[in-house]
């Protein structure tokens, strides 16, 4: 028989496209450590959304990863405005039994002599919720962050900003200092977190106390970008306030594997674009604008007169994250046709409008790509770093306020709308400026340079003896001593 690797992870990727592909990256680095076999569990809910994910991406992963998928729970009874954070924690919730069946026939089949046992159960952000399970079953847990390490700080304070205020979050009369972090305004907390009175919040604020079941917190970040918040989360760590944090970033992609058609019309545009010249605008996976939002940017890019490459998703005036749960609900036309009137004609050559998806990772790091408008998810910032690009930071849910604040400030890789900041609408005026600005002004080349060095470190910190590169053989380290542990034990 085959000769069973000394370590056993189970990851779990919790709904969604912008979680199922981090955690497939977890998966390939895991297993190229040698040693280590990893299960990707993924749950069948909200899987058809995406765009052929996840079912082609899993489909490109390494021979030592193995599959599983959760069955599809109902969620029928969840009112149709349910947050997205509601839906995912309460698949992850309901699926909680048939989690602990899939651990326990796990542990069953890699049990000594022969196996070490499950060594790790890895869910992500959201997964956390299910960390209980792993305990019940003597698994350490680790988390993997696929957000920075400061929006990991912020919502492990939030069950105590939720004990020792009364008022919501975005009327808090100072703003949140959290150790290596710049400050930041209540009103810039998620979304869910602004109405204390919804089920959101409650899972959120719950979610965040289960992360301290963690044995340690996987985190998609590196030095470079987060040198102080990683130098105060050790020194937390090391007073036992908080687990350790691997900071193992960047975890991006190299290409757009997956559904993605290998080449798509817009790459053999940008090929007659050129350097530098195109400004990618994409909203991540499930952003989403509003009518009015829609019809500004349309204007301020026209009247930039800079090139644009705009993934263009259908409007919707009810929800910021509408395309998450697949695009095209009830639509039998095409997004472009929500353009304003005229808009492509008006800016054929200048600008290409595409719907619903582009290969980010190749549109990013297409030599003509020089500016990026993006929502701040936290795997467009990385590949957007890893192309070396600025970015024009345009958060609509979860985190992203968090992040952008990080970004313009702290980091500087972005220049930021002042009309977005508490959800108001961005001038036509003020997307022409700031567009102008990121692609041929100052400040964006500014920008640009911080993009460049950021690049270049993303590149270090995986080479050999780079930061990141030794904090993951360090939690690799720990999987395999459990493992040995565990088969030792069964030998004895
Ligand atoms: N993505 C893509 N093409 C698109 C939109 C998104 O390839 O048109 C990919 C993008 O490269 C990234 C992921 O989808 O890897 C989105 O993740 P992110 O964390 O940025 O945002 P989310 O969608 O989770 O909000």
């Amino acid at each position: 028989g085959k000769q069973p690797a000394a370590a056993h992870v189970v990851l779990l990727a919790s709904p969604g496209v912008g979680h199922v592909l981090p955690m497939a990256e977890l998966a390939r680095r895991v297993v190229a450590q040698g040693e280590v076999t990893a299960t990707l569990v993924t749950y069948a809910n909200f899987s058809s959304a995406g765009h052929g994910f996840p079912s082609a991406l899993m489909a490109t992963l390494p021979p030592s990863v193995s599959t599983a998928v959760l069955p599809e729970v109902p969620l029928d009874d969840l009112p149709a405005n349910a947050r997205i954070e509601t839906r995912i924690l309460t698949v992850v919730d309901r699926a909680l039994p048939n989690l602990r069946d899939l651990l326990i026939s796990l542990l069953a089949s890699s049990s000594p002599p022969g196996g070490g046992g499950v060594a790790a159960f890895v869910p992500d952000l959201f997964g956390a919720w299910a960390l209980q399970v792993a305990a019940e079953l003597g698994v350490p847990g680790y988390v993997f962050r696929t957000t920075n390490l400061m929006a990991l700080l912020t919502l492990l304070h939030v069950p105590e900003l939720d004990r020792t205020t009364t008022c919501e979050f975005r009327d808090l009369p100072e703003p949140i200092r959290l150790p290596g972090c710049v400050s930041l305004r209540g009103a810039d907390l998620p979304d869910p977190l602004q109405d204390r009175t919804s089920p959101a919040y409650r899972f959120v604020v719950e979610s965040a106390k289960r992360h301290l079941l963690a044995d340690g917190f996987i985190v998609n970040t590196f030095d470079a970008m987060e040198h102080e918040t990683i130098a105060a989360f050790e020194t937390l760590s090391g007073k036992g306030v908080y687990p350790p944090a691997y900071a193992v970033g960047p975890f991006s992609r190299t290409c757009s594997s997956g559904g993605e058609k290998a080449e798509h019309g817009c790459l053999r545009w940008l090929d007659e674009q050129p350097d530098g010249s195109v400004l990618y605008v994409c909203f991540g996976s499930g952003g989403t604008l509003s009518m009015e939002q829609m019809a500004e940017l349309a204007a301020g890019l026209e009247a930039s007169g800079q090139k644009f490459l705009w993934v263009v998703r259908f409007p919707s005036d009810k929800d910021r994250s509408a395309s998450f749960f697949g695009s095209g609900h009830g639509h039998i036309d095409d997004p472009l046709s929500y353009l304003p009137e005229g808009f492509v004609e008006r800016t054929r050559g200048v600008g290409l409008a595409v719907a619903e998806w582009a290969p980010q990772v190749e549109v990013l790091s297409h030599r003509a790509v020089g500016g990026f408008v993006s929502h701040c998810g936290w795997n467009s910032t990385l590949e957007g770093v890893a192309a070396g690009v600025p970015m024009l930071a345009w958060p609509l849910y979860a985190e992203q306020r968090v992040n952008a604040v990080m970004l313009a400030e702290r980091v500087g890789l972005a220049l930021r709308p002042r009309g977005n900041d508490d959800d108001g609408v961005v001038t036509r005026e003020e997307v022409a400026a700031l567009v102008t600005e990121l692609m041929v002004g100052e400040k964006g080349a500014a920008e640009r340079e911080k993009a460049r060095e950021l690049r270049e470190a993303a590149a270090e910190a995986w080479a050999l003896d780079g930061t990141s590169r030794k904090a993951f053989e360090a939690v690799a380290g720990e999987w395999k001593k459990t493992a040995a542990a565990v088969r030792s034990r069964g030998a004895s």
